[in-house]
């Protein structure tokens, strides 16, 4: 019989009336003949209680350092919302006459490494399952988010790990398609509460998806999209609450005709930063984002300006929560005469505006396009980067809104191809 995975979230099953839609929605699939292993995450909220309770335990009063506690225990709290949703999944298919059997991340078992807090699966053995399916059992419910360490203790896989869960199930499984059950009803091509033109995408390619979900849009968890896209794992994301078709995240080859661009995202809470006049010579990048990766700084674009004097200016963004580590690795660096500057400056009032589509990489001057449409609405641009399928531009953040309109607007993004 062929395999499907649906995958529900925290809203999906926030209460027992949304645990019993869910139900429904995998007794549908059932009756159409799959085999189903339903994923499931924690109720919404949950997870972030049970880090607060880990907080409480563990941390220094005062002090919301994170890391203090053993990441080990971190895990075995915080792993516990998907046990109560994936058993109470099982009890209310069974209500329903179906032969369902809940199972932990251990049970499977869901193998991965033993980085406690944002493990990566190694493998997941399907004999344990496909026994059970063998058997009789039409639906195995898993708690998501969660897996086994070498040393036999339980992980998770980072704050919206379950997504990661459903795409490696179904890779694991080979099954037809991974369904993610979620609150929004698809990916449009930009977030509709900034524009009311923004549009349902019937299909969109793993790598817009990629970019999209990395760039902010928050629907899918970046590594999920991954994982998708090497085991070619065709994702749909689709409501729970509605009853309409969703948006396919699949090969580019699944995909007839597409707009040049295919979606604006955006990302407010950038920093722009700028090491004023160092010193330009072979190894001065080595030494400036070597002490920014070891502090944890998360870089993201990054421009030298041209050199006079044999001096440069160095500008990089990071994530506004990253500005104060950044500084001190410079600060540190400085002091220890690893490298120079006059000044550091630290902009934290831009934001990051990118368009996507595989389209670009046949047609030109989409980026031109792109700088005129932000320059029409008097939107001056700080930084810009380019990859075969994206631009991305640094900002100011007052003009987030009239910038993702305008590209938007620009790019003909309500009107499908
Ligand atoms: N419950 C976990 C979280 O809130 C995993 C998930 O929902 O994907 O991060
Ligand atoms: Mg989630």
């Amino acid at each position: 019989m062929p395999k499907l995975v649906m995958k529900f979230g925290g809203t999906s099953v926030a209460d027992m009336a949304c645990i019993r839609n869910a139900a429904e929605k995998i007794r549908r699939e059932v009756e159409r003949g799959f085999e189903v292993i339903a994923i499931v995450s924690a109720m919404s909220g949950r997870t972030n209680e049970l880090v607060g309770w880990v907080n409480d335990a563990s941390h220094t009063p005062g002090s919301n350092t994170p890391g203090f506690y053993d990441a080990r225990e971190y895990d075995a709290v915080v792993s516990s919302g998907e046990n109560v949703t994936s058993g109470l999944m099982a009890l209310v298919l069974q209500e329903m006459g179906i032969e369902a059997r809940s199972w932990q991340g251990w049970q499977v078992p869901v193998l991965t490494t033993s980085a406690h807090g944002a493990a990566r699966i190694e493998d997941i053995p399907s004999d344990n399952l496909n026994a059970k399916f063998k058997d009789g059992v039409q639906v195995a419910v898993v708690a998501g988010f969660q897996g086994i360490s070498p040393e036999g203790r339980i992980t998770t896989l980072g704050r919206g790990g379950s997504d990661t869960t459903a795409v490696a199930f179904a890779a694991a499984f080979k099954a037809e398609r991974c369904d993610i059950y979620t609150d929004v009803d698809g990916i449009y091509t930009t977030d509709p509460r900034i524009t009311s033109k923004a549009r349902k995408l019937d299909k969109i390619a793993f790598e817009e998806m990629l970019e999209l979900a990395s760039l902010g849009a928050k629907v899918l968890q970046t590594r999920s999209v991954e994982l998708a896209m090497r085991y070619k794992v065709r994702l749909q994301v689709l409501s729970s609450f509605e009853d309409c078709p969703g948006t396919l995240v699949c090969d580019e080859e699944e995909i007839m005709e597409s707009n040049v661009v295919s979606g604006v995202a955006y990302s407010r809470d950038e920093a722009k930063m700028t090491l004023v006049s160092v010193a330009d010579r072979p190894g001065i990048a080595a030494a400036i984002f070597g002490p920014l990766a070891e502090a944890g700084v998360n870089v993201d674009m990054i421009v030298q300006n041209i050199s006079e004097d044999g001096r440069t200016d160095m500008t990089f963004s990071c994530p506004i929560d990253d500005v104060r580590k950044a500084s001190a690795a410079m600060e540190a660096a400085k002091e220890g005469g690893e490298i120079n500057y006059h000044d550091l400056i630290a902009d934290t009032d831009v934001c990051k505006i990118s368009i996507v589509g595989i389209g670009m990489r046949s047609h030109a001057g989409v980026a031109q396009k792109m700088f005129a449409a932000l320059a029409a609405e008097g939107v001056n641009i700080k930084v810009i980067t380019t990859s075969e399928i994206k631009v991305s531009v640094l900002v100011d953040r007052k003009y987030l809104e009239l910038a993702v309109q305008a590209l938007h607007d620009a790019f003909d993004l309500d009107k499908a191809a």
